[in-house]
């Protein structure tokens, strides 16, 4: 993981126009990766991680019809919830009353 963010003026390092990048510097023992970035190009990266979550969480991004249902996993399954909340200090608990109302 990188270690720090700094700003520069360079080309970016994923579609190499040139203006203000945001570079990140990794340690890799004793020397530094530096990789720049534009705006575009950063925002863009969370789509890939967004795709990293989906790898591990062991789902297809293109098996699955249904992306609605994935997107709210808390609204589909509200025993999930409880089950957090279910602590010894709630014990019965009035919350878990009030969420189990708001489910549809
Ligand atoms: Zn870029």
């Amino acid at each position: 993981m990188f270690r720090e963010i700094g700003i520069a003026t360079g080309h970016c390092g994923f579609c190499r126009e040139y203006g203000t990048v945001a570079v990140l510097v990794a340690a890799l023992g004793e020397r530094e990766e530096k990789v720049p970035g534009c705006e575009r190009c950063w925002r863009a990266t969370g789509n890939a991680a967004n795709l990293l979550r989906l790898v591990r969480l062991g789902k297809s991004p293109k098996a699955k019809a249904t992306p609605k249902k994935n997107r709210k996993p808390g609204r589909g399954q509200p025993s999930a919830i409880q089950a957090h909340r279910d602590g010894p200090e709630h014990g019965e608990g009035s919350s878990l009353a009030s969420v189990a109302d708001a489910s549809p």
